[in-house]
This record gives structure tokens, C-alpha cells and sequence, in this order.
């Protein structure tokens, strides 16, 4: 038997794995008859529900879900549901493995092949336009934008990942995170609004090696940029927030200088504070990550004159925030970008981050402070709105 014999069974075998999405002899998963979801069925109110798994098109994939993070927006929905889409399952930073698929389907949306074992991430943006933001996708319907975890129920059920398993459809972006460990993956979705931001302040030419950043907020999204801003080799980080664990945290990720805004009264202590962690100089540049009109008024006093300011932290509505800006822009000469969500083409730049802080020994995975089985999803839902910890998470056993 020569070599080509060999390679012909081998793809006769992989074939037989694949057709129809029967269950893979011998793979490493056997495809269930059904599987749990948890389903919002009343504002507050998740219930457990098991449906079955029909069979998949060509172009499907079923993936059984390791874990997935629990996001503002299933906060929001959990809460008030302004999407409207009541009964849905949540739940869209999620990750895990193939266990069966479709024919057709052989590469990710980047490119890369996929077999069944591999873990895969989905994405909230369609792949038919890289450059295409969530800011467009909203003017669509959010609900109708094929993003899992945000989908009308239908006949499939198994449409978020807090379930055991999630259909993806032919057609649907999604990418092939095998050499990332869990954690990793499950920090994939939050880690690209930061990748995407800092790619906006470096459109301002202002953001160097050694700049002085100042990183207002130490939420999620202000630790994981000062944790990019480390990869990237920026040295000069100061960290701003009203919590002292928080700040704490902003230290081990890389930030110099913390300053706790609670000790220090009015603007110009803040203000000599930061300077302070600066060796009495001004920030070059400033994240705005969190979501207080007061902090983006704030934020500018930080600024030296020909400076620059990227305003990532305004996911919603959180009212209007008044400036001066003749003092806060005009006469500093300042340059401002806006940062909002991601586009596709963030997602492998962000998988190469992850790799890269970790491998720096950045404490990343730190970031999922609260675990909860799929069981206790109503209560990692209340934790999230309780604003306890930082990422929490739904981890599947
Ligand atoms: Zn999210």
C-alpha cells in the first residue's frame, strides 16, 4: 500500500464522518438525540428546556459549548428585553468543540481548515463584509443579524450558547480557536473591543512605545486595554477607577500608577494625582472606558495639549456629558477618535493578542472572577447585574 492508498482512505473515512452529519464512528463525540438551552421565557426568569437536534444541512455545524461569558447585553435582555425577543436563548460569547458537520463545510472564516474536535468561536459580524461594524449592523434588526445568542427562537432551538450544544448555520462567521486553552476563548469577544480600539487611537499617530497612557475605568474593558496596551510594549500606564481590588488588578496587568478617584476631591486633585503617576507630567493619550458622563468630562483634564483620546466607554446611551471645548479641545489641539464593538477583521488580531499576553505572563484568565453551571444561570445573571466581580461565566462540565 503506497502512500496515496493511504491518504484515499483517510479522506474516504473523513468523508463518511462528515456526510449528513451523522455521528462520527469513532470521532470523539457521539451526537445526541437532544439537548438543554437556557431559555428566557419571562424578564428575570431563564428556564432549562430540551429540545431535539435535527439533522444538519451540508453547510452546519453542531458544537457542543464548553462555556460561554455573560454580557452586558444578556444583562439588558435578561432585565427589560429591549430587543423584544422573548422566548430566546442568550448568550454569544461562547466557545466549543465540533462534533459533527455538514458536507461542505471545511475552512473557518478566515481560511483556516476545520475537523470535527476543533473549538470554535462565533462573531456578531456577517463575513460577507470585513469592514461592516456593529453600528451598521444596528441599523438592521440586532434580532435578525445572525447573531447567535440574539436570534428569534425557531424550529432549531439551539440558537445561543448557554445551552449544551449550538447549530451553526451555513453561511454563519466563525473561527477555529483550537490552540487557545477555555478561559482564552471565553475572553475572545470582550478582548476585540479592545484590539478595535486601540487600532482607532493608533489612527490619531499620537499612541507610541513610550507614550504615557492614562486608562480611565478598570472594568473588564479598562484591564484588557491596558493588558493590549502591554503587548503592544507601551511602558507608561496609569490606571484610574473607584475601587481598590480593581486597581489592584490594573497593577498585575501591567498599569505602573493607579489612582482611587474616590480619595481625591474635585478635579484638580485628580488631576495632580494622575500627573503624579506620570512623574509630574500630562497623559500623551487617554482611554475612556468607562461608562459616567462625569468621567468623559473628566477625561480631557489628563490630556496634554496635542494629545490624543479614544472614547470606548459609551456601549449605550449613558446620557450626555458636558466639556468645555475651547479649554478641552480647541486650545490642546487634542485628537479624538470613538471606538464601538469590533469589525470581522479584529477577531484573528485578537486571538494573537491573547496568545502574546499570556505569553508575557499577563494574569488574562484573572479576568473570569464567577463560574456558574448552566443550572444557575438566573443567578450568574443577577451576579452580572450586581456588578459583582468581573466576567462571569456559564462553564459547562
Ligand atoms: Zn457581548
Amino acid at each position: 500500500m503506497n502512500s496515496s492508498d493511504i491518504e484515499l482512505i483517510v479522506r474516504q473515512v473523513l468523508e463518511g464522518m462528515r456526510t449528513g452529519g451523522s455521528p462520527a464512528a469513532g470521532g470523539p463525540q457521539e451526537i445526541p438525540k437532544s439537548g438543554r438551552v437556557a431559555m428566557l421565557t419571562a424578564l428575570e426568569n431563564f428556564e432549562i428546556k430540551e429540545f431535539p437536534i435535527l439533522a444538519l444541512g451540508d453547510d452546519d455545524i453542531l458544537v457542543k459549548v464548553e462555556g460561554c461569558g455573560v454580557c452586558g447585553t444578556d444583562a439588558h435582555e435578561f432585565k427589560r428585553d429591549p430587543f423584544g425577543l422573548i422566548p430566546v436563548v442568550l448568550g454569544h460569547e461562547g466557545t466549543g468543540e465540533i462534533v459533527a458537520m455538514g458536507k461542505n463545510v471545511k475552512a473557518d472564516s478566515a481560511g483556516k481548515p476545520v475537523k470535527i474536535g476543533d473549538k470554535v468561536v462565533t462573531c456578531m459580524i456577517f463575513k460577507d463584509n470585513p469592514d461592516i461594524t456593529m453600528f451598521d449592523l444596528n441599523k438592521q434588526n440586532v434580532g435578525g443579524a445572525d447573531v447567535y445568542g440574539l436570534l428569534p427562537d425557531d424550529e432549531i432551538h439551539h440558537n445561543g450558547w448557554f445551552a449544551d450544544y449550538i447549530v451553526l448555520r451555513g453561511g454563519s462567521t466563525f473561527f477555529n480557536v483550537s490552540d487557545l486553552d477555555l478561559d482564552l476563548r471565553i475572553l475572545i469577544e470582550p478582548a476585540a473591543v479592545l484590539i478595535h480600539a486601540v487600532e482607532r487611537a493608533k489612527t490619531t499617530g499620537i499612541l507610541r512605545f513610550n507614550s504615557r497612557v492614562v486608562v480611565q475605568g478598570c472594568g473588564p474593558i479598562g484591564l484588557l486595554c491596558i493588558a493590549v496596551l502591554r503587548t503592544m510594549g507601551v511602558e507608561n500606564i496609569v490606571a484610574i477607577d473607584g475601587e481598590e481590588k480593581r486597581l489592584q488588578f490594573a497593577k498585575e496587568m501591567g498599569a505602573g500608577h493607579s489612582v482611587n478617584f474616590k480619595r481625591h476631591s474635585g478635579i484638580e486633585q485628580l488631576v495632580n494625582a494622575v500627573k503624579e503617576g506620570f512623574g509630574g507630567h500630562f497623559a500623551d493619550f487617554g482611554f475612556q472606558c468607562t461608562g459616567s458622563p462625569v468621567a468623559h468630562s473628566n477625561v480631557y483634564k489628563f490630556i496634554r495639549s496635542g494629545g490624543g483620546l479614544c472614547e470606548l466607554g459609551f456601549f449605550v446611551d449613558g446620557g450626555d456629558a458636558s466639556i468645555n471645548p475651547h479649554f478641552d479641545i480647541c486650545s490642546k489641539e487634542l485628537t479624538i477618535v470613538g471606538s464601538w464593538v469590533y469589525n470581522l477583521r479584529d477577531y484573528p488580531t485578537t486571538f494573537d493578542f491573547l496568545k502574546r499576553a499570556k505569553a508575557i505572563g499577563l494574569p488574562i484568565e484573572k479576568l473570569i472572577t464567577h463560574r456558574f453551571p448552566l443550572e444557575q444561570i438566573n443567578e450568574a445573571l443577577k451576579t452580572n447585574l450586581r456588578m459583582e466581580g468581573l466576567k462571569v461565566a456559564i462553564i459547562n462540565d
